[in-house]
């Protein structure tokens, strides 16, 4: 298991906005992204047993049929079907019997027919094979009504995929089903890329540990195990960065540390132009910062920047807005960091079981779920409620235009695994 060469590191204007833009639409905040970002993980091969959420490399094809030859599809008896004459049928039955992986070993005479399991390799002289339910049987023939198919119940040699086919495509993420296919089709191991490292900080002189003790005006620090465990979700080795105070000396050295470490940081809170803001002002001081204004809610502020060649998401330390963005912004961008290219969630037109107004000027996301086929919407749009973070299993994206929701209207609907 080699690593390669690395790709060579980001540009740090890769987050520059486009020019006179006050508040950026959500789309060409993405184009943005989407343009500067390129792959920064190195390849590696790996066993199938150990592939299961990576990336996949390289394009890959089959390096067998499967399947590899003509087999069964039922247990039943099978012959050859031009031996066949017209009106009902009686073949005498031959010795032996072909299973799966324990072939007959040798050919069945034109016009007898020979006991047949599923997954058994046909034999020669074989190319149809009818139903057990459908025979009389005696230990010496078969007898069965007329109107049999040509290779009737048997699968073809290849007919799934030939040797050679492509199978995978570079980008795609393994899921169960493509290591199935993968070792169906010969291969053993994948080319595919290693895991985006991705760094999760917390900034905030009123967070504590959540479990421990605290004292009034302390919160718990519920970022951190929200975004180390969706970045596990999407696939990403999430790094532990820790938490640190308001304070601009602690959160340098903490980024100095996390630019070896990670491949891209997530930051929470401090990201704003306030007093004690020191993610935003040390990326400004940086000198490769941009305050990405996105007309988005809820979402505001987002800070990007380059830390020592490393991208860092300066993510609102408010939760909801914290897990927004990262689904809608950083999950894209780190998509293109991690080799799988650029992808937008899937989202489903589904009738509104709620009433709503927005003004045009920005995109809007609610915490919604569904039920009876009707796109549900938490009751508050208090950006502080976490609990209803919990209560959705996705969001409704509500376009950046003026809309007048009415019950019944479609609106779309974005589960949360879309964006893993
Ligand atoms: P900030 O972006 O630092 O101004 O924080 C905005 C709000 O989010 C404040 O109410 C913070 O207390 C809260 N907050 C910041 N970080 C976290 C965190 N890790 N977990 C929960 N709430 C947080
Ligand atoms: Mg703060």
């Amino acid at each position: 298991m080699h690593a390669t060469l690395k790709p060579p590191p980001l540009r740090d204007d890769c987050f520059a906005l486009p020019a006179g833009v006050d508040w950026t639409p959500v789309d060409v905040a993405l184009d943005g992204l989407r343009q500067r970002l390129h792959c920064v993980v190195a390849e590696e091969t790996l066993a199938l047993s150990a592939a299961l959420g990576r990336i996949l490399a390289k394009d890959v094809v089959a390096a067998r049929a499967n399947p590899p030859e003509p087999n069964a599809a039922v247990d039943g008896y099978g012959f050859a079907f031009a031996a066949l004459g017209a009106g009902d049928q009686t073949l005498p039955l031959v010795e032996g019997r072909a299973a799966a992986g324990v072939p007959l070993g040798h050919p069945v005479p034109y016009g007898s027919a020979v006991r047949i399991l599923t997954g058994a390799a046909l034999p020669e002289g074989v190319d149809t094979v009818i139903l057990e339910e459908d025979v009389n049987a005696s230990p010496e023939a078969i007898a069965f009504r007329e109107g049999v198919k040509p290779y009737a119940n048997t699968r073809k040699a290849g007919e799934d995929k030939a040797a050679g086919d492509a199978i995978l495509r570079a980008g795609q993420r393994l899921g169960a089903a493509d290591l199935a296919l993968a070792a169906a089709t010969g291969l053993g191991a994948l080319p595919v890329f290693e895991r985006l490292r991705v760094g999760v900080l917390s900034t905030g002189d009123e967070l504590v540990e959540p479990g421990e003790a605290a004292r009034a005006g302390q919160i718990y620090d519920a970022n951190r195990v929200m975004l180390l465990a969706l970045l596990s979700d999407m696939g990403f080795a999430p790094v532990d960065l820790g938490r640190v105070g308001d304070a601009r000396e602690a959160l340098r050295a903490r980024l100095d540390a996390a630019a070896m470490e990670a491949d891209v940081i997530l930051t929470s809170g401090g990201a704003s132009n306030g007093d004690e803001d020191h993610v935003s002002a040390l990326l400004r001081e940086a000198g490769a910062m941009q305050e990405w204004r996105i007309a988005v809610k809820p979402g505001r502020p987002l800070a990007l920047g380059m830390w020592q060649g490393t991208p860092v998401f300066g993510l609102p330390g408010n939760p909801v807005a914290a897990l927004v963005c990262t689904l809608v912004f950083a999950r894209p961008a780190m998509g293109v960091l991690a080799g799988r290219g650029w992808s937008a969630p899937q989202g489903y037109a589904l009738p509104a079981a709620f009433e709503k107004r927005k003004k045009a000027g920005r995109r809007e996301y609610l915490r919604a779920r569904v039920r009876e086929g009707q796109v549900e919407v938490f009751a508050s749009e208090g950006s502080g409620r976490i609990s209803g973070l919990s209560w959705a299993e996705g969001l409704v994206e509500l376009p950046d235009g003026a809309v007048d929701v009415a019950r019944g209207d479609r609106v779309r609907f974005v589960p949360y695994g879309s964006f893993l």
